[in-house]
């Protein structure tokens, strides 16, 4: 039995997309999705609330673009500890 914290099938689609969520470019059905799953899945909450706090001091402390660079998501990815799981369909 794996020990896999994010189990659900949905979780790695909440994660996947929650940067597309950080720069508030996800669709309303999606966020309804996303605000339902969160409803039920203190992961994703917990996960989500320290990517909206990284985020708005990323942006507040050096003035990025809205789109970040490829190694600043990753260094977030890196700090939130969801590396090994996005890229968890790439071994
Ligand atoms: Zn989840």
């Amino acid at each position: 039995m794996t020990s896999t914290r994010h189990s659900a099938p949905d979780c790695h689609k909440i994660l996947t997309q929650l940067n597309d969520y950080a720069d508030g470019e996800l669709s309303e059905q999606f966020c309804r999705e996303l605000e339902e799953h969160l409803a039920h899945c203190d992961n994703c909450s917990i996960v989500l609330d320290t990517l909206r706090k990284t985020i708005y001091l990323v942006r507040n402390l050096s003035q990025t673009p809205p789109h970040m660079p490829a190694d600043v998501e990753q260094r977030l990815f890196a700090v939130l500890d969801l590396q090994d799981f996005i890229q968890s369909e790439n071994p």
